[in-house]
């Protein structure tokens, strides 16, 4: 599948904002985006001037990294989102935000999207005690998501879950650390996903 695999950092870069995709690094002053904030390349200082249909391109083209979802499947969402009733953007990102990949790493099982994708490819997590390994599985409200038995030794986990406790966890998962056990208390809501997205822009574009 034609995945992303090159630097990471140089998406948030052109997006001109942190998208968090390189675990622990980007909650340090490690991070590019704290010290050049501006798209990279020879031309990445030079200002010019982007287009309506540029700027909604953009705002999908980071919705979709942050997710880590393709272009396909990212229409796919859409149109699912579409056709539910209320606001089509806020839709589309609850959707988003309910993957297991996403809800395991929000959780803190794994410091980035790309590393909690891969511990459920890799059967790590199971979901109301039965393994789940599709990371575009959706969760619901009571759902518990856990890492099985036999992965609970796993050092990168067990560092990330201690890193995430620092930071926090969203208000609708709550979370047993000891037993390395997470529960969807309610489904996320529109705040409680990044007001730096403005969803709005993505309907926009695909509307046209
Ligand atoms: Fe983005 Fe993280 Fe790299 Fe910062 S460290 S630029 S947030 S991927």
């Amino acid at each position: 599948m034609a995945r992303y695999t090159g630097p990471v950092c140089k998406l948030c870069r052109a997006e001109g904002m942190k998208l968090y995709l390189k675990g622990e690094r980007c909650f340090t002053d490690k991070c590019p985006i704290e010290r050049r904030n501006y798209p990279p390349g020879q031309h990445g200082q030079r200002r010019s001037k982007v287009s309506d249909y540029g700027v909604r391109l953009r705002e999908k083209q980071k919705v979709k990294r942050i997710y880590g979802v393709l272009e396909k499947q990212f229409r796919r969402y859409f149109q699912k989102a579409a056709k539910q009733k209320g606001v089509t953007g806020a839709a589309l990102l609850i959707s988003l935000e309910r993957r297991l990949d996403n809800v395991v790493h929000r959780l803190g099982f794994a410091s980035s999207i790309k590393e909690a994708r891969q511990l459920v490819r890799h059967r790590h997590i199971l979901v109301n005690g039965k393994l789940v390994d599709i990371p575009s599985y959706q969760v619901s409200k009571g759902d518990v998501i856990e890492v099985k038995a036999k992965s609970r030794e796993n050092v990168r986990i067990k560092e990330s879950l201690t890193a995430a406790q620092r930071r926090g966890i969203p208000p609708w998962l709550s979370l047993d650390a000891a037993n390395f056990k997470g529960t969807v208390v309610e489904l996320p809501k529109r705040e409680d996903i990044s007001p730096q997205i403005q969803e709005q822009l993505i309907v926009e574009l695909y509307s046209k």
